[in-house]
């Protein structure tokens, strides 16, 4: 969903060095003999990526595993292997690792340097926490440790993703190496309701952040909205944007020290120069207070935030 850069490094990096761990010889020369094979699958993920026909990535038979009479797969079958070397050393935060781990490391690395966003590629809200599978090892499983396919995430994207694969009625999720959507603003946010909390003799507002009718668009629209649906991503920047406006904005807003004594077009005119100075900060123009501070700004009367229940 936000643009990060691609790992400088390739699955003829990071294979040869994870197979070379496995101690089992006739698994060692399984994995030597399916180099190839993963290697053009690799190219032909390139390809169609930037064709936007992920989806019409195959699963060569060769890369089966086979399930037994319950139909679970045969986890001693030798192409279980190919997510062992993802699971056993290249997430493996161990010493003698290390040569597959730092590929792992590097992705979370440049997932937050040399880039736009810092946080995660999914939200862009939460810090990068772990490294995703963009399509599922469980049924790709060729694409374990392949870079082009390895992409820094928050945990709870990461969760909430889980084995999410494409297919004819499910668009390819939005690529955060090979689509760059940042320039587009396709984050918008409105005021739900709120609630009259009794205790505090208060009011609660709460929003709802949802994808832009867009008129032109690099990739198609119906991208966007599933991943942000898929990854429940309203939920996720919600949570922290409601968290913000109930229990600090709301409070500058009647505070005489803070805004409350600003006319409502100074306040439409501050909450437009906190949206610009966050987007110059490096936030995006995709980030949930740029929008929440852009749709304040268009805001006319703010009397409505400053009322009590009676
Ligand atoms: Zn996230």
């Amino acid at each position: 969903m936000f643009k990060k850069p691609l790992p400088d490094f390739t699955i003829q990096d990071t294979y040869p060095v994870c197979i070379n761990y496995i101690d089992d010889a006739s698994i060692k020369q399984h994995m030597v003999d399916m180099q190839d094979h993963i290697y053009s699958q690799s190219e032909k993920y390139l390809e169609l990526i930037h064709q936007s026909k992920l989806e019409e990535l195959d699963i060569p038979t060769i890369f089966k595993i086979p399930r037994d009479e319950n139909g679970k797969i045969i986890k001693t079958h030798k192409n279980n292997w190919f997510v062992k070397l993802y699971k056993y050393y290249f997430s493996k935060n161990e010493q003698r690792y290390v040569d597959a781990n730092q590929f792992y490391n590097r992705i979370k690395l440049d997932g937050v340097a040399n880039c736009n966003s810092k946080r995660c590629c999914y939200c862009n809200n939460h810090k990068i926490e772990v490294v995703d599978h963009f399509l599922p090892e469980s049924k790709y499983n060729f694409l374990a440790v392949n870079p082009i396919n390895l992409v820094p995430s928050c945990e709870e994207c990461n969760d909430n993703k889980h084995a999410y694969s494409p297919d004819d009625l499910n668009p390819v999720l939005v690529h955060p190496y090979f689509d760059n959507i940042d320039h587009i603003n396709w984050l918008e946010v409105r005021l739900n309701e709120r609630v009259e909390d009794i205790s505090e003799k208060k009011y609660i507002y709460s929003f709802e952040y949802f994808v832009k009718d867009l008129d032109e668009c690099p990739i198609s629209i119906e991208r966007i909205i599933k991943t942000f649906e898929e990854l429940k991503i309203n939920n996720n920047i919600n949570f922290d944007a409601q968290n913000f406006f109930n229990t600090e904005l709301i409070y500058d807003l009647i505070d005489p020290e803070e805004l409350g004594d600003l006319s409502n077009e100074d306040l439409a005119l501050h909450f437009s120069k906190k949206s610009k100075r966050l987007i110059s900060q490096g936030y995006g123009i995709n980030h949930w207070k740029v929008a929440l501070y852009e749709m304040l700004s268009n805001y006319s009367d703010f009397n409505y935030f400053k009322e009590n229940p009676s």
